[in-house]
Formats: structure tokens, sequence, C-alpha cells
């Protein structure tokens, strides 16, 4: 896999350590979200959904659900087991889950916290 500096983070745009690959999909390391791969189909849909983010607010629910999901999976254990992939069918089962409420989240890190003493 060959490395390339200085890109963003498909879903926030934060610096991420991004390799490619011989498939359709990127791979990613962004400190915000974690790691995860993501298909070329929708990291173009991202793209393009983000240049319109100032007449579609939408977009910003997107992100969060992206950058949440790809958390929880790492949070999970997933990696370095298996990556989590994004794909635009993946994106839409994101899409229809809710929001995690910072309640839901902090009980979310208590189990973690359990977990590993
Ligand atoms: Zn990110």
């Amino acid at each position: 896999m060959a490395k390339f500096e200085n890109f963003k983070c498909a879903i926030c745009d934060e610096h991420a350590e991004t390799f490619s690959s011989n498939g359709d999909y990127t791979h990613q390391d962004c400190p915000r979200c974690g790691k995860f791969k993501i298909s070329g189909t929708l990291e173009a849909s991202l793209h393009m959904r983000k240049q319109n983010a100032q007449k579609d607010h939408e977009v910003w629910v997107v992100i969060a659900k992206l950058s949440g999901w790809v958390r929880n999976m790492n949070m999970l254990g997933e990696v370095p087991i298996k990556v989590p992939m994004l794909s635009s069918q993946e994106l839409d089962k994101i899409l229809e889950m809710p929001i995690p409420g910072i309640l839901e989240r902090a009980n979310r890190f208590l189990e973690l916290a359990s977990r590993s003493i």
C-alpha cells in the first residue's frame, strides 16, 4: 500500500494518514474518527455533499453519524481484525441510525472502562 502525505479525512476533514489500496477504496487513519476504509464512490459523494454544505445542513448530520459510527467500530475492537468499510450501502444503514446522545456515549464509555479493568 502506498502512503500519501497531507491528506484530509474523507469524513471530517481532519489531517489523516491515508493509504491507497488496489481495490476501489482508500484506507484512512484519522485522529478524530479512527481507522476506516471508504469506497471511492462514497468518498466522491461525500465530497459533493460537503461542497453543497451551505445549502444542505443535513451534511453535518451525515458527517457526525459517519464519524460516530467509525469511532464506535474502532472502540468495539473491530480494528485491527477488521477495519470498518464504508460503502454507499453502509451509509444508508448508518443514516437510519439516530445520532448518539451524550448520555448514550457516556454509557458506552463506562461499559468500555469496566471491561478493561
Ligand atoms: Zn475524520
